[in-house]
């Protein structure tokens, strides 16, 4: 399934709070056993193994229409599953929910057998029919049941969407039965271990067309009434778990082709097929489809293969067997209107759906506490999909802009949990739905690709195909695909592992987390230790591996690749070779293959920066963003003090490409977070102006003059977007000007938006901030106008910006009308007007005001928590979803809050309408908004350094308080000073003692002064120094330049050798061409002044947004669960 169940908020949150509270919870073992059957098997929250279902025949009456007598929407169905009996029973155990049994079941053999009584289970979701006497062990039985249902708009089972066309509003009925909701549509055995085959029969109108997983046989009519029905008979599926099943009801229309000999159609409401919005899908999805029949050398087993974008729907995409279900802004693209990210977003969607045809539907999970092995696979192929349709980008920079920094930051937590957990752990509908996680989507693929690089891509996809052959309509464990990759590793000789593939794999695969491997380079010592955000917090769950990991660390001694190191479970590994004196540098986890942070010892982490700021290229751009990544976040681990975590960004005003803005992008929240109140705070806004202020004048110059023109590559366009909000956000006044001058245009001028697509977040959103009510007005109507969902969503998210609480009241009362915001966006919305300052309290007494009708409308306990965690997380804005509720937070100050939160979670679908449970969510509000304070006190590492005015701040700190001027120097070029730039000075003097050009040795003399640098001093100062290194070497400028770029690109070359080379290559180009671009302009010395604008200067919500847009790619290419509320994770 793709991601992004609304409100799912944060399931891994929700799964480590399971853990938390359940100190019975071990870790995961190799071969679970489920728990034995209490004496009655409808006890059990596992179907007994005494039948097994052969096929299943179903018929499915959906009315779209209100029934007279009830008011209701409803469906009716029939249904009879052939049965074998595998052990013999006097009692058939299948799931079913909400159900109402017209007819009382009939089971037949060979003869007749008397049902004695029949009810439903409620606790377990079974239907129980009791016999007379027992089915015999070896004999095949059926059971023939018909019920109704009703068709809701809850986004679950079969269910109904409405929406607004021409003039009218339409309904359409559309199935989403992962990972427990086949049993609402028709009593089955709802295990994905249980496959079966298919005959389905749908009866709809007319003006009606139907599809499902395979094509028609037959259509026929039925007069009802007066009135004329037609009936139509699918063709038999393949053997596949009920899970999979699925029809749309619709008046929608399609295009079509054909690929590779299998029929492809886009499906969507009228107006956006016309109007070409399922194009590029169209043409994506069949070359996506013949890489993946290539790569996996399995045809896709089907005939034909639909592509639905539905109105109404709960995930990014679901991945039903031949009929694939999106959401609309992940399978309709509109040329021109939508951005480069909608677009990436969309193509990682679908190829995340495309590749679970394999893996997940012809290759199933044994039960859902295997789950990455679904959704790891889809998410790391969807990743080399991805480079395939767009060769300029390479799979690493696309894994480290969405797989790896998820990754790596839900799996930091204490109550992370395992990739392959207990089948114990596993058992109700709740805890499966937690696993659909960053943990088992970005983990499941980390881990993927970590084996793919150091098992080398050949023998990785060896042992793939062998185990997709031999599990082919078959279900599987983790210990399968170990045993397979085992068998390929065991078939060459190229490749050698320290010990088997076992040891390895199950340290990553049967503990949760990874370690941060310290490079110490004056010892030559490599060392590993569990890394946790919250480095007081303790990991409940134990480990027979001890958090120890085998750890493959790939590493360059200056540009030069060196052969990989594995540290062991023994955790210390001595390198010669990594002992140097001299002014060599050491970078390890090149491209941010493995699954670790960084650290190194003060020396070369010194080496780093000067390199950062000299010759940032030397550097490959994945691991530019990867020493940001890590630095913060080792930092925050208390493994190195913030000022260091500064200094990576220190370079960053010469930076031209998106990932490193990404990365102190996603950091700058938490930093904005623990200096919000205090003076620092406009100090840190100070210093990010003057590392964006370059670049975005870079990016105006280049493509941009007024903003109205999107520069033609996507990279720049990504680093557009992210430089452009950072810039609103914090405060630049020509930013904003140039905003607002392109909104006023649209106004004027509605039919045609001068505004570029990357850019409409950013633009509507200030502009919504800073104008009135006719400039939410036009937002309002630009919204119900729209025919582009992306468009719309963008909208949607810029309406919460506003600043007036009596509009945000308005739009907060539009959210109970699911004809003017769709219901799959109301909670969302409700919580993007509470992550706005301003719309906080409104947003909270929204909810207690219209709490029954809420708890009606979206009666599951997932959807009303993550609406919770939503509006009572921080006070501070901030994306509102993807593990980021309440409880969630990365930096786990607020542990004991996630775990009573969690606690309560498990009840609260039945203790809704309780008193107290407003009460316990109003107190988790009053202390959401208090707890910045207590942060503030508890964090006096980070403030003792982050000082301002020449006062300390951080009372509690135990280090020397340092000279008042060095803490404002952090947060300025200054702060360099102290650490990274006094070994510059003293290389530079046992480099160069003979230096000819005394004004170079000036500047270098400069930057260690206390007098504060420039920009342009510290950028010319360094420049110059490469100069000077030049000029010992008897080259020019120019020849130095040339000579470094030839290092790269021989240095990616050979990085390229793991079937790569292409894709690195075009990344070397990239980035060299850039960099050198940026340092040419640079050095043209037509920078812009500093001059400053009207200083408008506190947290805006452009930077967030864009954020939480960013995150929503992520989470819609699907990613966990989630969403909610909001999308824009
Ligand atoms: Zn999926």
């Amino acid at each position: 399934m793709s991601a992004l169940t609304l409100l799912g908020l944060s399931l891994v949150l929700q799964t480590l709070a399971t853990v938390a509270c359940d100190p019975s919870v071990s870790e995961g073992k190799e071969t679970q056993v489920r728990t034995p059957h209490p004496l009655k098997p409808w006890e059990s929250a596992y179907l007994p193994n005494s039948l097994k279902p052969i096929s299943y025949e179903v018929q499915l009456w959906p009315w779209l229409f209100r029934e007279k007598a009830s008011g209701l929407f409803l469906f009716h169905g029939r249904s009879k599953v052939t049965l074998a009996c595998l052990n013999q029973t006097k009692v058939i155990v299948l799931h079913s929910k909400a159900l109402n049994y017209t007819k009382p079941p009939r089971v037949f053999g060979r003869d007749t057998l008397t049902v004695r009584k029949y009810w439903q289970e409620k606790a377990n979701e079974y239907l129980v029919v009791l016999l007379d006497k027992h089915l015999e062990k070896g004999k095949v039985y059926s059971l023939h049941t018909a019920f109704s249902g009703e068709l809701t708009p809850e986004m679950a089972g079969l269910y109904r969407c409405q929406y607004q066309e021409e003039g009218s509003i339409r309904f359409l009925a559309v199935t989403m039965m992962q990972p427990t909701n086949a049993r609402k549509i028709f009593p089955c055995f709802d295990d994905p271990a249980l496959k079966a085959t298919f005959d389905l029969t749908v009866i709809h109108r007319p003006q009606h067309s139907v599809i499902s997983n395979m094509p028609p046989r037959a259509t026929s009519e039925m007069w009802v009434r007066g009135q004329v029905w037609l009936v139509t008979r699918f063709q038999r599926t393949p053997l596949m778990s009920p899970y999979l099943l699925a029809c749309v009801v619709s008046d929608f229309r399609f295009i079509e082709e054909t690929s590779n000999g299998v029929t492809i159609r886009v499906w969507a409401r009228k107006q956006a097929v016309e109007g070409g919005q399922g194009d590029f899908a169209l043409q994506a999805a069949g070359r996506l489809l013949h890489f993946y029949e290539q790569q996996f050398q399995l045809y896709y087993p089907l005939k034909k293969l639909d592509l639905v974008a539905v109105p109404c729907f709960d995930s990014g995409g679901m991945e039903n067997w031949g009929v694939i279900i999106f959401r609309e802004t992940n399978l309709l693209f509109q040329a021109g209107e939508n951005s480069e990210s909608s677009r990436q977003s969309l193509l990682l969607v679908l190829a995340h759906e495309l590749v679970h045809q394999w893996f997940g539907n012809l290759v199933t999970i044994q039960w859902w506490n295997d789950l990455w092995l679904n959704e790891g696979f889809a998410t790391y192929f969807s990743y080399l999909g991805n480079t395939f349709i767009n060769p300029d980008w390479t799979v690493d920079s696309v894994f480290a802009a969405n797989g790896l920094h998820l990754t790596l930051e839900s799996d930091a937590l204490a109550n992370s949990h395992p990739l392959s957990i207990g089948e114990q752990e596993v058992s109700t509908t709740e805890h499966i739905s937690q696993l659909f996680d960053n943990i088992s989507y970005e983990k499941g693929a980390s881990v993927l690709r970590m084996v793919s690089n150091f098992l080398t891509e050949k023998v990785f996809l060896q042992g793939l195909l062998s185990y997709l052959k031999e599990f082919s309509f078959r279900t599987v464990t983790y210990t399968d695909l170990r045993t397979h990759l085992q068998k390929a590793v065991n078939n060459q000789s190229a490749v050698s592992l320290p010990t088997n593939l076992k040891s390895i794999l199950d340290t990553w695969v049967l503990q949760l987390g990874y370690p941060v491997v310290t490079v110490n380079t004056s010892s030559g010592l490599l060392s590993q230790q569990h890394f946790l955000l919250d480095s007081s917090s303790t990991v409940a769950r134990t480990s027979k591996f001890g958090y120890r990991w085998y750890v493959p660390v790939t590493w360059q001694m200056n540009t030069t690749l060196q052969n990989m190191i594995w540290i062991n479970r023994t955790t210390k590994v001595f390198v010669r070779k990594a002992v140097v004196k001299d002014q060599t540098w050491i970078l390890a986890n090149i491209n941010a293959v493995g699954i670790y942070r960084v650290n190194y010892d003060d020396k070369n982490w010194d080496k780093l920066l000067i390199l950062l700021m000299k010759n940032r290229d030397a550097i490959p751009v994945i691991n530019r963003a990867q020493l940001i990544d890590d630095a913060f976040s080792l930092a925050r681990g208390r493994h190195i003090r913030i000022s260091r975590a500064l200094e990576t960004t220190h370079y960053l005003h010469t930076e031209t490409e998106h990932l490193p803005w990404d990365m102190l992008s996603n950091h700058l929240d938490f930093m904005k977070l623990i200096l919000s109140g205090s003076p620092s705070y406009s100090l840190l806004e100070e210093y990010i102006l003057s590392k964006v202020r370059p670049v975005y004048q870079y990016f105006m110059e280049l493509a941009w003059a007024e903003l109205d023109t999107a520069p033609t590559d996507s990279c720049d366009q990504f680093a557009q977007e992210v430089v452009a909000g950072l810039a609103c956000s914090n405060g630049l006044w020509e930013c904003h000007k140039v905003a607002r001058n392109l909104y006023s245009l649209w106004m004027a001028q509605p039919d045609v938006n001068p505004v570029p697509p990357s850019l409409r977040p950013v633009v509507y959103c200030r502009s919504v901030t800073e104008g009135g009510q006719a400039e939410w007005d036009f937002a309002w109507k630009m919204y119900e106008l729209a025919n582009s969902a992306a468009e719309a969503e963008i909208l949607r998210y810029s309406l919460a910006c506003s600043v007036n609480a009596s509009v945000l009241d308005r739009y907060l009362s539009l959210t109970m009308m699911p004809w003017k915001i769709k219901r799959q966006d109301a909670l969302a919305t409700i919580v993007l007007v509470a992550q706005n300052i301003n719309g906080k309290k409104p947003a909270w007494n929204f909810i207690k005001t219209n709490w029954a009708t809420l708890i009606s409308e979206f009666s599951t306990a997932e959807a009303i928590v993550g609406l919770l965690e939503g509006v009572t997380s921080r006070s501070y804005r901030r994306r509102p979803t993807g593990g980021k509720g309440l409880g969630q937070r990365e930096d786990g100050i607020a542990e004991p809050i996630k775990v009573k939160v969690k606690c309560d979670t498990a009840g609260i679908g039945h203790k809704l309408g309780e008193q107290f449970t407003f009460h316990w969510w109003d107190h988790i509000f009053n202390k959401a908004a208090a707890d910045i304070v207590v942060e503030t006190q508890e964090d006096g590492v980070v403030l003792q350094k982050v000082t301002s005015g020449g006062q300390e701040e951080g009372a509690v700190s135990n280090k020397k308080p340092r000279r008042a001027a060095v803490g404002r120097e952090m947060l300025y070029g200054r702060f360099v000073k102290a650490t990274t730039l006094t070994p510059h000075r003293e290389q530079a003097e046992a480099e160069e003692p003979q230096s000819s050009d005394s004004s170079d040795q000036d500047e270098a003399l400069d930057l260690s002064s206390t007098r504060r640098l420039t920009d342009e001093e510290l950028l010319r100062a360094c420049g110059g120094r490469t100069a000077h290194k030049g000029a010992r070497h008897g080259l020019t400028m120019k020849a130095k330049l040339l000579r470094l770029e030839e290092q790269e690109q021989e240095f990616l070359a050979k990085y390229g050798q793991r079937g790569r080379t292409a894709g690195a290559e075009a990344a070397a180009r990239t980035d060299v061409g850039k960099g050198t671009k940026m340092n040419k302009w640079l050095a043209k010395g037509e920078r812009p002044t500093r001059e400053e604008g009207p200083g408008i200067g506190t947290p805006e919500e452009e930077g967030h947004r864009l954020k939480a847009k960013k995150h929503k790619r992520r989470r819609e290419k699907e990613g966990g669960k989630d969403t909610g509320i909001g999308k824009r994770r």
